[in-house]
């Protein structure tokens, strides 16, 4: 299995090496060419949307992933990722892939109080470390999108299809389940 990690910005590098200790293969997508590369699996790191997605644009990389992920490749979205495939932002004029249904608030916790750690419920699995970083949370879905995870009455994971979003970073936890989830997907 070839992950394609989305490298133009961001917390790439944590998603590379837990891929790497399941096992999988993984390839940083950077630049346009490296779109060409075969990859089955689709990771959109945290990071800054707003950076993410002009340089998406710029670089030529944007129709070809939103492409990919319309024809049914599974990707998972963590934070600013997450940002990115949302349907619609509620505090924001922008939109990014809008394949995911669903409508984030960014910057959702406060700018001051932005970052913290709790733990959380994820269906499935149970106790989840939730690491939340000026993070994003889910609003509300369009129905067919299965909600993954609340905290404090706020959507914080869900997946639809072919898509996983999550509002916090399991890549910066000693927890990979959700990563061999997704593998699973
Ligand atoms: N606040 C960032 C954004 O709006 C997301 C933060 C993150 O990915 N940790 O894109």
């Amino acid at each position: 299995m070839v992950i394609g990690i989305l490298a133009v910005q961001g917390a790439f590098i944590e998603h590379e090496e837990i891929f790497k200790k399941l096992g999988a293969d993984t390839i940083q997508l950077r630049q346009k060419n490296d779109l060409d590369r075969h990859f089955d699996r689709l990771v959109l790191p945290g990071g800054e949307s707003t950076v993410q997605g002009k340089l998406l644009k710029d670089l030529g990389m944007f129709n070809i992933l939103k492409e990919k992920i319309e024809n049914g490749m599974p990707v998972l979205g963590t934070c600013a990722g997450l940002i990115l495939l949302a349907k619609s932002i509620s505090n924001d004029t922008r939109a990014y892939f809008q394949t995911l249904p669903v409508t984030v608030k960014r910057n959702a916790y406060g700018r001051q109080l932005g970052s913290f750690h709790c733990d959380g419920e994820i269906k499935g699995l149970g106790t989840f470390p939730m690491e939340f970083i000026r993070a994003p949370y889910i609003e509300n879905v369009a129905s067919g999108v299965e909600v993954l995870a609340e905290n404090n009455g706020k959507i914080t994971a869900a997946r639809y299809k072919n898509q996983l979003g999550l509002s916090f970073h399991p890549e910066l936890c000693n927890d990979y389940r959700l990563h061999k989830m997704f593998m699973e997907m």
